[in-house]
């Protein structure tokens, strides 16, 4: 039970799709104890049997990151209710639509501060407003995507609410180390989850990213959850500051792969 011992809060559980879901879930097989969070009342009821799932039907909280008072009184809740943490999951996302298709260069400001808000300052916010009750050993987690790396059509807005995140991972790692908190991101090839039904031809990406990555296969919840309950645990105790890939390998291609008849003529291995 590499999680026994260990309690953490939870951000960003939709429903069982949702990649906080698939680490949670994976941190819970490991003997974690956790606390979930949901947006609004509107959601609570959806949020309700993934707690009991979960084990923490007790501990499910209300939390919209974009309110500093609900970040607060999360902190009050989690030193009631828990006393310190281990972990953090921040698995939290969001542009308005009109920053995710059309032309990059039409992006509207208010949408560009919403998603940074959301997307990327809510992790400084947490891991500012939660450190008093996280251990000396702490760990905090984020998701990024290779979108914030690399243009991918119609990620706009997303790519660089992304790449803010990866740089402020690196930056909260450095500041943080000294009090002996850990920061890492996972940078999740495409899964099929609510969020990413918002960004547009996503269901291209994914099929682009199976013919091209080098294991041939999209990764799962279940895959990135393995991946974050490590960086969760004392298994990672040495790692700080790391965008670690769990895409199947695309993140390394530099062109879509070929394969050559037996004349030597290549031809691309997908056929669309
Ligand atoms: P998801 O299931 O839709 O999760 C996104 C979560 O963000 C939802 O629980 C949503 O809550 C929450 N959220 C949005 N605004 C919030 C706010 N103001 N306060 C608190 N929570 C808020 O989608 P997902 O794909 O698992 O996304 C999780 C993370 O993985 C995101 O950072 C995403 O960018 C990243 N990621 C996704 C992929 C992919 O292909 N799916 C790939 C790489 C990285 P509600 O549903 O209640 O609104």
């Amino acid at each position: 039970m590499i999680m026994k011992g260990k309690k953490g809060i939870v951000l960003g559980i939709a429903n069982k799709r949702s990649i906080a879901y698939g680490i949670a879930n994976a941190c819970r097989e490991q003997g974690a104890e956790m606390a979930i969070t949901f947006l609004n009342e509107r959601f609570e009821g959806k949020l309700t049997p993934i707690a009991e799932d979960l084990g923490c039907s007790d501990r499910l909280y209300p939390c919209d990151v974009s309110k500093a008072e609900e970040i607060v009184a999360l902190r009050e809740t989690i030193a009631k209710d828990m006393g310190q943490i281990d972990f953090i999951v921040h698995s939290i996302a969001f542009a308005p639509k009109e920053g995710l298709d059309g032309r990059f260069i039409n992006i509207p400001k208010d949408a560009f501060d919403v998603a940074m808000n959301i997307s990327v300052y809510s992790l400084i916010e947490l891991a500012r407003e939660l450190k008093p009750v996280m251990s000396d050993n702490a760990s905090i987690l984020t998701l990024s995507y290779y979108g914030g790396e690399k243009y991918i059509p119609n990620y706009n807005l997303m790519g660089i609410a992304k790449a803010t995140l990866e740089m402020t991972v690196k930056y909260l790692a450095e500041d943080l180390g000294k009090d002996g908190i850990r920061v890492n991101a996972i940078s999740a090839g495409p899964i099929k989850t609510l969020a990413a039904a918002g960004i547009g031809e996503f269901s291209f990406i994914l099929k682009w990213n199976q013919a091209n990555a080098p294991l041939k296969k999209n990764v799962t919840i279940h895959q990135v959850g393995n991946s974050g309950m490590y960086l969760l645990s004392d298994l990672s105790s040495g790692v700080t500051g790391e965008i670690h890939y769990v895409d199947g390998g695309y993140n390394v291609m530099g062109m879509p792969a070929v394969e050559f008849d037996d004349k030597g003529k290549p031809s691309l291995v997908w056929k669309g």
